[in-house]
């Protein structure tokens, strides 16, 4: 039976502001195609200043942990170079004019039916589509159907959207569920899992309406409770299931595999379609924007020009995220091109201002009961104060998922955050320092 998650908040969700706005495509002057947009090693470039280049085409590559990306409008390479990029550092990018004659690369495949093809052959498809998991974790999606063939008895697809403000997958549900479907079926003659469900919060009626009209009968589309971090993976999977993923655990230790929505229907346009991942579906909005709007953008949509297709910002930004409040980084500038993981940009107006001067602790106790990881985030922010390696890595701080539930309860405005990232980091970089001694 199905059991719901410890922890979590419940946020007010602003998803208002762009539920209604349906999915505008745009077309943008410039890309700016970052080299390292997922988990993993970042790719080389494939191509120089002055090379024509046209939708679909590789433009960057590598080995290893590593999936290509592609050209997401056809025109000239104008810069390869180090450009802002939304994890707040500078990145190898590809920058490429757009010459508005949307030409096709002449090596894209599609497929009628995927009968014929083995396993196999649909992972590799998929890899050399670049397609990464799109909710946010951006982990290469090859990589996890190759590792859960024969593990996994039960694959989930993530509709939660649990985020406040954005509304991407809730009008991509609305609006395109044969291709969520057809991306489905696909993951599931990969996986031939014994059950399928769906999960989406009970706040998204017309996508759940829209969802089961279109599933086969062996997909369960199952209505969640609203409460944030639903989407998370292994709390997904606890809400869905009942099954537990161990500290450190991957979703298939207990037959388990999670897709985001968008990555469903980014595997049903490289099957079928024979397109790579080139384009997504993202929401701009906060109440910073002249008009909170849902776009599907080619990868490498520059911020300011997904600003602007939102009408401006209708008064002064105070903060601007790529991705939601909770989990989103914020950014400095608005000349980063939009990755592949990029489900939104979410503008603060300095109403949304909640920041406390100079934080300090109060010992309630509510970043506690918040944490559906079971952590203790005080504690944990103490030892990241302290530098105290041997306390962060005893207390899981690796099992932290950046949900934010400790730091949205807290009354004291501490950024935990913020601070459990850059534990991460700390004991990330002193455990590959020891490797190299
Ligand atoms: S400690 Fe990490 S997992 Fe726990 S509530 Fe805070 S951000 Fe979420
Ligand atoms: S919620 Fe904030 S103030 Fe309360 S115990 Fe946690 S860190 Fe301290």
């Amino acid at each position: 039976m199905a059991r719901s998650f410890f922890g979590g908040v419940h946020p007010k969700g602003y998803k208002e502001l762009s539920s209604e706005a349906p999915i505008y495509p745009l077309h943008p002057k410039t890309v700016s195609i970052a080299m390292s947009q997922h988990i993993g090693r970042p790719c080389t470039p494939l191509v120089k200043v002055g090379d024509r280049v046209t939708i679909g085409q590789k433009i960057g590559d590598g080995q290893g942990l590593c999936v290509p990306v592609h050209a997401s409008v056809s025109g000239t390479v104008v810069a390869v170079e180090m450009r802002p990029t939304p994890s707040g550092t500078n990145g190898m990018c590809v920058v490429i004019e757009n010459d508005f004659r949307d030409i096709l690369c002449p090596n894209l495949k599609k497929h009628e039916s995927i009968n014929e093809l083995t396993a196999e052959e649909l992972i590799a498809i998929i890899h050399e589509a670049g397609i990464t998991g799109m909710g946010g974790a951006g982990f290469p999606t090859d990589v996890k159907l190759s590792s859960g063939l024969g593990k996994v008895d039960t694959v989930i697809v993530n509709g939660a959207e649990c985020e406040p403000y954005i509304t991407a997958d809730d009008r991509l549900m609305r609006e395109r569920p044969e291709r969520i479907l057809g991306g489905l079926r696909v993951i599931q003659k990969i996986l031939q899992p014994e059950r399928t469900a769906i999960g989406i919060e009970k706040n998204k009626p017309k996508a759940i309406e829209a969802i089961r009209a279109a599933a086969d009968r062996d997909v369960e589309v199952r209505a969640l409770r609203v409460r944030y971090p639903q989407g998370a993976e292994k709390q997904l999977i606890q809400a869905v299931t009942g099954r537990f993923v161990p500290p450190g655990g991957l979703p298939a230790a207990v037959g388990c595999a999670v897709f985001n929505v968008a990555t469903c229907a980014a595997v049903y346009d490289a099957v079928y379609r024979g397109m790579p991942l080139v384009k997504r579906v993202l929401t701009v909005t906060g109440r910073a924007v002249t008009r909170p709007s849902n776009f599907s953008a080619p990868i490498g949509t520059l911020y300011a020009d997904l600003i602007e297709a939102a009408g401006g910002f209708c008064c002064e930004p105070y903060k601007i995220f790529c991705g939601g409040p909770m989990m989103g980084i914020a950014q400095h500038t608005l000349d980063c091109g939009t990755i592949k993981g990029n489900n939104a940009l979410t503008c603060y107006s300095r109403k949304d201002n909640h920041e406390v001067a100079h934080p300090h602790c109060i010992r309630c106790g509510k970043c506690l009961d918040a944490c559906p990881m079971h952590l203790m985030p005080l504690q944990l922010h103490k030892a990241r104060q302290k530098s105290n390696l041997e306390a962060l890595e005893k207390g899981n701080v690796m099992d932290c998922i950046e949900c934010g539930s400790c730091a949205y309860g807290c009354p004291a405005g501490i950024p935990l955050v913020q601070s459990f990232r850059t534990a991460k980091k700390m004991l990330r970089d002193a455990k590959a320092k020891e490797g190299k001694k």
